[in-house]
């Protein structure tokens, strides 16, 4: 069986890039706020989770902060746009070790996710 994925962003036009690269290897789930993915999270199950930092209302890190509550063993991976590396250090420091920046080649979005599923 696929392995499902679980993509958080405020844009939707990162969403369907996301989408698109995923789909040929992956089962992809969108959400287009932290709500809505946490939402997602209490009904299905979800093997990763790709998630943008800056949202509005709730952004990835109280995202994550909460996600912990309902599925805290999935891995993350906070995506996170080019000079805002602060918000790279805080989500390390929430516990979460694997970021990548936006915008992404798909070959390293790819690689990436298969290198952190051959984890387990
Ligand atoms: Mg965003």
């Amino acid at each position: 069986m696929k392995k499902r994925i679980l993509v958080v962003d405020d844009d939707n036009m990162n969403l369907a890039r996301t989408k698109t690269i995923l789909s040929k290897e992956y089962d992809v789930l969108l959400a287009e706020s932290g709500i809505q993915a946490l939402e997602t999270l209490k009904y299905m199950k979800v093997d990763m989770v790709l998630l943008d930092i800056d949202m509005p209302e709730m952004d990835g890190l109280e995202t994550f902060e909460r996600m912990k509550g309902i599925a805290s063993e999935i891995p993350v991976f906070f995506l996170t746009a080019s000079g805002l590396e602060e918000d790279v250090i805080s989500a390390i420091k929430l516990g979460a070790v694997n970021y990548l920046k936006k915008p992404f080649r798909p070959q390293e979005l790819l690689k990436r996710v298969a290198q952190e599923f051959e984890k387990q």
